[in-house]
């Protein structure tokens, strides 16, 4: 496939994404608004809301979404095993597990930090006078000990039906590991599971080739559904949290790069593009994946063997967007609420958001259910939540970008660091991966 081609799915996905803006955008323009009608109800309720928006859209959207996490316990399941067989040597898990967790957690708490501060210097929370009205409930953090426990599966089907990936993970590395020590049997199941993989991506790469009208379609129910006056209310909080995560997306992460693996941060932002915009728009890390894994090893370069590790790990346990949220908004609700936070609280916050963040899934909206955990942690109003809750739908799309981005960064160091990177795809400008479904050789049958 040529480069024109692989920047036409990424336009694609622009254009799918710029258009459903637009007509959302449009529709909540002309639905109605407390009474104040530009087009008679019966006709506006009918014909926009039930049939486009309730209808059509929401259906285009759901159906992409779940088909795109239709994919990835099995995508998961069997890369990780292809992955984990053909390490020559199985004993690098241990060092490949021990470096991603490291970066994982260090870039998360170096997100927070900077969060924390931020939230400190610009002050969003001062002068802003807000009831809340909405009552959250805490769920307490997970302790270090039964996030581990809980890594385990009892069950490996349950552990695939409910989608736990930390446990789908450790039962692929052991399952792989067993196929790599199994001889003649364990080599037959590795080439099937070789084969597996093939078609999987296949699929993949099918489903990415549908992005732009699922993205069209998100993008309108979401955007005729947005309650602009709330965005009001909380620009300086809105735009503290962006700006932040810009920040860290465009400069913590390609200085971290280039530190640690001489490789050239511009081009892995650049290879990141689509993968974002998967991410931006379906608002979850998991749903994600696939698109993640094609990046990792397509368009970076880097090994199967790694890749289907450290992509869905970082997808469940790095978040580094996430923590950014909390940490604005922790500052910004004890503000609000003219509460003094101590060195020491900051401590709790920065902990308490790192170690949340793990065994919680990426999917839409978990961030909050985490910030419930952290301001409980430091003793400040859970109902705060309801306050930044009307603005957090389009920041959730944005710390997701992050969050994969994150994984991505962290996938390449490691990759490097392994010996398991192709520097020469890494450094290719021709975007090719194959992100294009080839129906040529369906055509020569
Ligand atoms: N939606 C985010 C993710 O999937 C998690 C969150 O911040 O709510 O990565």
């Amino acid at each position: 496939m040529n480069k024109e081609s692989a920047n036409s799915l990424t336009m694609r996905i622009v254009i799918g994404m710029i258009a459903g803006i637009l007509l959302g955008l449009m529709f909540q323009a002309i639905l109605p608004k407390d009474g104040d009608l530009i087009i008679p109800l019966g006709f506006v309720d009918f014909y926009v809301k039930g049939f486009f928006i309730d209808g059509l859209f929401e259906i285009g959207g759901q159906i992409f979404i779940t088909s795109l996490k239709m994919l990835v316990v099995p995508l998961v399941f069997v890369s990780l095993v292809c992955g984990t067989c053909s390490l020559t040597d199985t004993s690098k898990i241990g060092s490949i597990g021990g470096r991603a967790i490291s970066l994982y957690l260090l870039t998360t708490a170096i997100a927070i930090s900077i969060a924390i501060l931020a939230g400190i210097l610009i002050a969003p929370g001062t002068g802003v006078n807000m009831a809340a009205d909405i009552t959250f409930s805490a769920s307490e953090a997970p302790t270090l000990t039964e996030v581990i426990i809980g890594m385990f599966p009892s069950n490996p089907f349950d552990a695939f039906a409910k989608g736990n990936m930390l446990q789908v993970i450790v039962f692929a590395l052991l399952f792989g590991i067993a196929v790599a020590l199994a001889g003649d049997a364990g080599e037959r199941i590795a080439k099937t599971f070789d084969d597996l993989n093939e078609i999987i991506m296949r699929l993949v790469i099918i489903l990415m080739n549908l992005a732009p009208y699922g993205v069209f379609c998100l993008m309108t129910t979401l955007f005729s559904e947005l309650d602009p006056s709330a965005f009001a209310n909380l620009a300086v909080y809105f735009f503290t949290v962006l700006g932040v995560l810009l920040l860290h997306a465009l400069v913590t992460y390609p200085v971290i790069l280039k530190l640690l693996t001489g490789l050239n941060p511009v081009t892995f932002i650049k290879k990141m593009r689509t993968t974002a915009m998967f991410a931006f728009s379906t608002a979850s890390s998991n749903a994600t994946i696939p698109s993640t894994l094609n990046t990792t090893t397509k368009k970076l370069g880097v090994g199967n063997s790694i890749a289907s590790f450290t992509v869905p790990m970082g997808a469940t346990i790095n978040m580094d967007g996430t923590a950014i949220m909390q940490g604005v908004a922790t500052v910004f609700i004890a503000q609000v609420f003219n509460v003094d936070l101590t060195i020491t609280d900051f401590l709790m916050v920065i902990v308490t958001a790192t170690l949340a963040s793990i065994g919680t899934a990426g999917v839409p909206g978990v961030g909050l259910i985490m910030l419930a955990m952290v301001l409980a942690q430091v003793g400040l109003p859970v109902e705060g939540i309801g306050l930044i809750i009307g603005v957090d739908r389009l920041l959730d799309m944005v710390r997701t970008a992050v969050n994969v981005t994150g994984d991505s960064m962290v996938t390449v160091i490691v990759g490097k660091a392994e010996g398991e990177l192709n520097t020469d795809v890494f450094n290719s400008t021709d975007d090719t991966s194959d992100d294009r479904i080839d129906f040529h050789h369906l055509k020569d049958k």
